[in-house]
């Protein structure tokens, strides 16, 4: 924000105050994208993750969801513990021998609900290094649910969707299957991909604003210096 101050009290070129427009545009409409997804992907996460801890207690025949001590690292899968075979690409049961893990204790609960989040997945492959398997029980369980839908990393140790950009939200909106259906023909996913395209130019931008800065602001002080 104080670049951003200090560059437009500075900016004196017409290319550079074309930029800065641009700039403001671009950020003021991911900053509405934003907003209307928040509140839209959040009511839709606790829907799901309702309908999910739901059947899970069912299968799992336990009274409530309470597991939380249940890792990546640990749980054994449903899939692996009813046919011992596993058919998605990066299930965490192919990274370590199944003897190695062990049923989820609460009834083999864990294993159940991370079968269903990969079947909400639209390829069937969610990204589980968002998300810590130990708080899927908690409170906060819906958001650790729809974190497991964002494709990029970096979101693991978020815990509201507020922390959530645009990028992760409209990656959301695409993998998770009910999002996609109801987004289906709605400009995906061509949005998506200019939101990235954004992002990608956007340190770039930031950095092509502190090189106008400097360079406005060298060539005043060189110009105040000279006439003095
Ligand atoms: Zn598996
Ligand atoms: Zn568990």
């Amino acid at each position: 924000m104080f670049i951003l101050l200090l560059y437009m009290t500075m900016a004196q070129t017409e290319q550079v105050k074309g930029e800065l427009r641009n700039w403001i545009r671009a950020s003021l409409g991911l900053k509405c994208l934003k907003d209307g997804l928040v509140e839209f992907i959040s009511k839709e996460a606790r829907k799901q993750y309702d309908k999910h801890v739901g059947n899970t207690i069912k299968t799992a025949c336990v009274k409530d969801y309470t597991c939380k001590s249940c890792l990546p690292d640990t749980l054994l899968p449903y899939h692996q513990v009813r046919n011992g075979q596993c058919n998605q690409s990066n299930c965490i049961c192919s990274r370590r021998k199944t003897n190695s893990r062990r049923i989820c204790p609460a009834g083999g609960a864990c294993g159940i609900f991370y079968d269903l989040i990969t079947d909400e997945h639209l390829h069937k492959d969610p990204f589980w290094f968002n998300t810590n398997f130990d708080q899927w029980s908690s409170e906060n369980g819906y958001f650790e649910f729809i974190k497991c839908f964002i494709s990029t990393p970096g979101y693991k140790t978020k815990s509201i969707f507020s922390e959530l950009d645009a990028l992760a939200l409209l990656s959301i909106c695409q993998n998770n299957r009910k999002l996609n259906l109801i987004f289906q023909g709605k400009g995906f996913p061509d949005l998506l991909e200019e939101v990235m395209y954004f992002y990608v130019i956007c340190h770039n931008g930031m950095l092509f604003f502190i090189m106008s800065v400097m360079q406005v602001s060298f060539t005043s002080r060189f110009e105040i210096h000279r006439k003095g």
